[in-house]
């Protein structure tokens, strides 16, 4: 190391030599000091946890902890040179390691050593070919690291664990090193005050030498502290700026379509649409662009919450966009909203009202005179209420006076789709975002942190329910044919079934069909192809129809729906469908989202295992619609007793969202919940957990939004500032525009 001094963006090469710092670099993404510092174990081996050895899988890259207890070395047979054969114990397993001209002095029965490598298995026994292998000191040092923790590192095969612990050793050699290198705390003072953290320079110390498992919780607890405030920070300066762009005030005005909206309504509406309206129009009604949330079970009715906000901007002279996530939904929203609205929806026709407007569909199916047409209307103003999908986030669209943009089903759309279309406004127009995909608190506080909240809880009354039962056909066979009968029952009774499929059919393309009408696993999961398994293919809509058609349901009007059909088939279909014309529908996850026939009782998930929770929870919100009760049945091969089987079977005890979406988390990891591109590296976000630490972030979000309060552009606090600005800056500028 030269004499310069060491500060956190030292360039690694200056630390440990060219040489490594390019593998820290190519294989852990480790360029300067920071990086380092804050690459933090993933766990801790001890002396006397005996617990490594046994848990070991063959094919695992491994570090184990464990005393030599047998060295033999002899000359290879065929070949020039000696094999060293070491057997070591940690007193509850046993594995071989493997050498070949072997020189490890200090290999003696009774050592101690850290060795690493994957995991292979001969004639029974593990075993380690050529393991790297760092021998502990017990006669310096025995007292010690008796009773330390060694940190063991996320490595590589060319930077191993004890390489980056004696990188780390060059970096702070000591604690007060530390405290110099990392005087500047992003958490100010008076916050560590008042939750009682540890400063930044002691919490790395102690999570790189701790020497109690309590150590690593309060490093820890510290470190999520600066994780969780640079995030909220970051959230509440996005809330900040967007609150302080003004938009148009909407107010609601009596008389006008509005009202002629809660006329017509064919029911009254719950206590709950009530509210959320008022809050909603409120909101509309000022300067200040709306920005919201609305969270609602699936059938809790959030099509007419948003149809009244709608009419509120129409009467007060601008035009609301409708998007949604698919084709159908977007075309069964614009019938099912010119349906409500009668003349009042066909203002300029000959038997429309002029005291109503125009409900005009834009989609990317549309032919080139209809296309035409409908952005003519958008463009004068003539349609007041548009409904759409993608299409309508495209260049040639542009709106006379866009005032509300009403996203439905939140998960397909991203940051940076809403404010595509926010653009599209001349100010800011109010955004509402609905989602039936029950969010978890911590979700939504960090993934959509730039959102308020609003809950629709209540559904509807008069509902019949959905219930749910799991149909494990590798144990009981004949449970199959009894879902059958009961789709032949239903049908019987004058009711309509869904069966859904995984995947389309063989010939299929492997990733992602139809953009706009993601069918398959959309919880990003391919589902034609397994690599990780040698599982079957998944089940797949056109085998299964054929299969029902000439088996368990022939005789029945048995029809398909996926994405591979043109728009005019499946709107076609969804029609039909709708119309009792067909009566069991075979369909990918196109029905996922928002459709909505009543009539239909019963739907049968073949393959449930494939789908993620929340999406099992949306599907099956398609039978829960009408006054009829609905019954939903989760067929899978997976035993009853397997992790999977027990998701399925609390999938199928609860319709409780709230529930399901923790469920959902726990099933998922963070990066996942989170987006790729906002996990880890970009986000800043290491240890912090979604699951586990949701009083922590909103103790964080609390702090985050009180420290802008008084301190707009954290003038008093630049170690924060600059954190956040860090978190912003460069390619991490992304991370969180993808949501
Ligand atoms: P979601 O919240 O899942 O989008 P929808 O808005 O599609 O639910 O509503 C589901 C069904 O419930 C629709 O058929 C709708 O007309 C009906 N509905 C909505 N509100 C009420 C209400 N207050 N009373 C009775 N039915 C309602
Ligand atoms: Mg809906």
């Amino acid at each position: 190391m030269s004499s310069d001094v060491l500060t956190l963006d030292t360039p690694l090469a200056k630390v440990v030599g060219d040489r490594t710092a390019k593998a820290m670099a190519e294989d852990l993404h480790l360029h300067v000091v920071r990086d380092l510092v804050r690459h933090y174990p993933s766990r801790y081996a001890r002396r006397g946890e005996m617990t490594a050895l046994t848990d070991l899988q063959v094919g695992d890259r491994v570090t184990v902890l464990g005393q030599v207890r047998k060295v033999d070395t002899r000359p290879m047979r065929n070949r020039r040179g000696s094999i060293t054969e070491v057997t070591v114990g940690d007193g509850a397993g046993s594995m071989r390691l493997v050498f070949f001209n072997h020189k490890h002095a200090r290999m003696v029965v009774g050592a101690w050593g850290l060795f690493a490598g994957t995991v292979s298995s001969w004639h029974g026994q593990l075993q380690f070919n050529h393991p790297d292998c760092q021998l502990l000191d017990e006669s310096t040092d025995a007292a010690e690291w008796a009773s330390a923790m060694l940190p063991i590192y996320p490595a590589s095969k060319n930077v191993s664990s004890w390489v980056l612990q004696k990188s780390l050793k060059l970096v702070f050699g000591s604690p007060e090193t530390a405290d110099q290198l990392l005087d500047a705390d992003p958490v100010p003072g008076d916050v560590r005050r008042r939750h009682g953290l540890m400063p930044l320079a002691r919490a790395i110390w102690l999570k790189h030498h701790p020497e109690t498992p309590e150590d690593v919780e309060q490093a820890d607890h510290r470190l999520k502290w600066d994780e969780a405030l640079v995030l909220q920070v970051t959230l509440a300066a996005r809330r900040r700026a967007a609150a302080l762009e003004p938009g148009i005030a909407r107010p609601r005005r009596a008389g006008g379509l509005a009202d002629a909206v809660d006329r017509v309504l064919p029911f009254q509406l719950t206590d709950g649409q009530r509210e959320v309206g008022e809050a909603l129009a409120a909101e509309i009604a000022r300067e200040q662009p709306m920005h919201r949330l609305l969270q609602g079970e699936v059938g809790s009715g959030k099509t007419v919450v948003a149809l009244r906000a709608m009419a509120q901007v129409v009467d007060a002279g601008g035009q609301a966009a409708l998007l949604a996530p698919t084709e159908v939904l977007a075309a069964q929203h614009a019938r099912g909203i010119a349906g409500l609205l009668g003349p009042l929806g066909r203002a300029g026709e000959l038997d429309g009202d002029p005291e109503g407007t125009r409900v005009t569909l834009l989609t990317g199916s549309l032919r080139a005179a209809a296309r035409r047409a409908a952005l003519a209307e958008v463009a004068d103003g003539s349609a007041g209420i548009v409904v759409g999908t993608h299409a309508l986030l495209s260049e040639g669209v542009a709106f006379a006076d866009l005032g509300l943009v009403v996203v439905d089903e939140q998960h397909r759309f991203g940051v940076e789709q809403r404010d595509r279309l926010r653009a599209k406004g001349t100010r800011p127009p109010h955004v509402l975002v609905m989602t039936a995909t029950p969010i978890p608190r911590t979700v939504a506080m960090t993934v959509y942190g730039d959102l308020e909240t609003l809950t629709l809880r209540q559904l509807p009354a008069g509902r019949g329910g959905v219930s749910s039962s799991v149909v494990p056909v590798a144990e009981k066979p004949g449970w199959l044919s009894r879902a059958w009968e009961r789709v032949r029952e239903e049908v019987a009774q004058g009711r309509q079934a869904y069966v859904v499929c995984p995947r389309i059919g063989d010939d299929e393309p492997a990733a992602g069909d139809q953009p706009e009408d993601a069918d398959g696993a959309p919880d990003g999961t391919d589902p034609a192809a397994d690599p990780a398994t040698d599982r079957r293919p998944p089940l797949a809509v056109l085998d299964v129809a054929e299969e029902l058609r000439a088996g368990p349901l022939a005789g029945l009007r048995v029809e398909v729906l996926h994405g591979r059909l043109t728009p005019e088939e499946k709107e076609a279909r969804m029609r039909a469908f709708a119309a009792r014309e067909v009566d069991v529908l075979v369909a990918t996850t196109v029905i996922e989202v928002g459709v909505d026939v009543p009539n239909a009782t019963v739907m049968v998930v073949m393959d449930a295992d494939r789908f993620g929770v929340s999406q099992l929870h949306q599907l099956r919100g398609r039978v829960a619609r009408g006054k009829h009760p609905g019954l939903c049945l989760l067929v899978s091969e997976a035993s009853t007793s397997s992790s999977t089987g027990v998701r399925l079977a609390q999938v199928a005890a609860t319709t409780d969202g709230f529930e399901l979406a923790r469920l959902d988390l726990e099933t998922r990891r963070e990066g996942d919940v989170l987006g790729a591109a906002q996990s880890g590296r970009r986000s800043g976000v290491k240890l912090l957990s979604l699951l586990h630490d949701e009083e922590l972030i909103a103790e964080a979000r609390s702090e985050a939004a009180a420290l802008l309060e008084t301190d707009q552009g954290l003038a008093a606090h630049p170690e924060l500032a600059a954190a956040v600005a860090a978190l912003n800056a460069g390619d991490r500028a992304d991370w969180l525009e993808r949501a």
